[in-house]
């Protein structure tokens, strides 16, 4: 008889937990998956997902601008909250069961409720009267949305309640300006909310490279998205359907909704990790080595809860790297270097590698290639929008070792451009491809000189 229930115990069933929980199961373990919300975690239910289509819903406004350029007779358009959110609503439950039938078949248990650990083999789901044992445990447990306490501050939201807005606010501010304060603010603003982002820094998307930060702060406000910098709110106040925040120099903005996105933070509480001899590093995340085993020598880790790059795709990854590991006999780490990624901001951001500050790290030179244009499809009605392009080139290897962009689909060209950066190509090798004509990318492989040190910093 085996000595445990389970060979493989999962709390948490978002993209890491479900890939691990499917990839051990088809390795032919015994697995079950405990989860306290719907099957899908934070990117099917309550992220990635969700938002993506909240940011189609707004991008149409400015298409059906452009499309009365190229000729269209556009009649009055509304847009129907309501009919969106149901349609995005179907399809997020429609994914969340393809999630839970996919760990059907693979033979994965699961488990709706909240698990926490009794000791390093023992699992309690209080809600159902269970106490399972397992051989192996991993916790892909997430983050959650983090924010300040400040007098007021219940009468903000936060984004797992973006979704279930009964209506749209007429005005809306947004405090943060990392990736989901700038993602929000887009999608607000394309909808015909007004609306405001406050950010505390000098400038939004801390960490990307400097040219792409000004330059979608720059585009933003073209679109109508108020920029408040260099200031955060102390407090907030309620006056009927009217929400006052008030700023640190004295400001007051007014909104019918307050969207607090001020970071997410590992969401590893409550869930008996001392009791297992489960370590929290100093930012509450649980600490892992560079296979996701954490200080107890059976439990693993991976995703957001581990606190290190929080994206899915990374979480999927760390996930097949710890199932190799502890199923297959094959030591694997996830390599977190060169991770591309993805801002759904209005216009689209896209990067990979070092920024251009990153790169100068330590005075070591480097050649920048950037260009600033208006992509083709607004010069027809006269769109103003302008997409910038950045190479960062270590000048004494010639490696293209950052690759950034603003503009439309963005994302989908880095992608793209992670290859040759992953692979540590050489300027000359990355000139050799030939451009696609006419695309906004092909300016990638045009780019010939490099901006003159004399002029960097100021975007040509
Ligand atoms: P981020 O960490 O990206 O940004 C948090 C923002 O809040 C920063 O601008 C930060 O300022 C500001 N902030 C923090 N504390 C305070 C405070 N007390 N008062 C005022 N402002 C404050 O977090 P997000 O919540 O935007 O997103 C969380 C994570 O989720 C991201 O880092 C990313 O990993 C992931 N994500 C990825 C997406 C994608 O791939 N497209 C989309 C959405 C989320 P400062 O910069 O000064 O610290």
């Amino acid at each position: 008889m085996a000595a445990y229930d389970y060979d493989l115990f999962v709390l948490g069933a978002g993209s890491g937990g479900v890939r691990a929980a499917r990839l051990a199961a088809q390795a032919g373990a015994r697995v079950v998956v405990a989860e306290a919300d719907r099957v899908g975690g934070t990117c099917v239910i309550r992220g990635c997902i969700p938002k993506k289509f909240m940011v189609y819903a707004s991008a149409f406004a400015a298409d059906f601008d452009a499309a009365r350029g190229y000729g269209w007779e556009i009649g009055e358009t509304r847009f129907d909250w309501q009919a969106f959110c149901d349609a995005r609503d179907r399809e997020v439950a429609r994914l969340s069961g393809l999630y839970v039938a996919n760990l059907g078949n693979a033979g994965a248990d699961i488990l709706h409720g909240r698990a926490e650990l009794l000791s390093a083999h023992e699992i309690g789901v209080p809600s159902k009267g269970l106490t399972v044992t397992a051989d192996k445990i991993l916790i892909a447990t997430g983050g959650a949305p983090w924010r300040p306490d400040i007098p007021g501050i219940d009468h903000a939201i936060v984004s797992d309640q973006v979704f279930h807005l009964p209506r749209l606010p007429r005005r809306m501010t947004i405090v943060g300006g990392g990736y989901i304060a700038v993602e929000f603010a887009g999608v607000f603003n394309g909808l015909g909310v007004d609306t405001t982002l406050v950010y505390r820094g000098a400038n939004i998307l801390r960490g990307f490279d400097d040219d792409i930060r000004a330059h979608l702060a720059e585009e933003m406000e073209r679109r109508c998205v108020k920029v408040v910098l260099g200031e955060e709110p102390v407090s907030l106040e309620k006056d009927g359907d009217t929400i006052r925040t008030t700023l640190s120099g004295g400001r007051v903005e007014e909104a019918e909704v307050v969207l607090f996105a001020t970071g997410r933070r590992p969401a590893a509480a409550g869930l008996g990790l001392e009791r297992a001899g489960v370590r929290l590093a100093p930012s509450g995340a649980v600490e892992v080595d560079a296979y996701s085993r954490t200080s107890a020598a059976n439990i693993f880790a991976i995703g957001d809860v581990t606190d290190r790059i929080n994206l899915t795709p990374v979480a999927i990854r760390e996930a097949h790297a710890f199932v190799d590991t502890a199923f297959l006999d094959k030591p694997a780490r996830f390599d977190h270097d060169t991770v591309p990624c993805a801002v759904f901001s209005q216009p689209n951001v896209g990067s990979v590698g070092l920024s251009e500050a990153e790169a100068r790290h330590g005075g070591r030179p480097v050649d920048i290639y950037r260009s600033a244009f208006r992509p083709m499809k607004g010069t027809l009605y006269g769109g103003a929008e302008r997409a910038m392009l950045k190479l960062v080139v270590d000048r004494a290897s010639q490696k293209v070792v950052g690759c950034h962009m603003v503009g439309p689909d963005a994302p989908e060209i880095i992608q793209m451009a992670a290859i040759p950066i992953k692979m540590g190509v050489t300027k000359a090798q990355w000139d050799e491809a030939c451009a696609v004509h006419p695309t906004t990318a092909e300016e990638f492989v045009t780019l010939r000189v490099p901006v003159p040190d004399t002029v960097l910093g100021a975007i040509g």
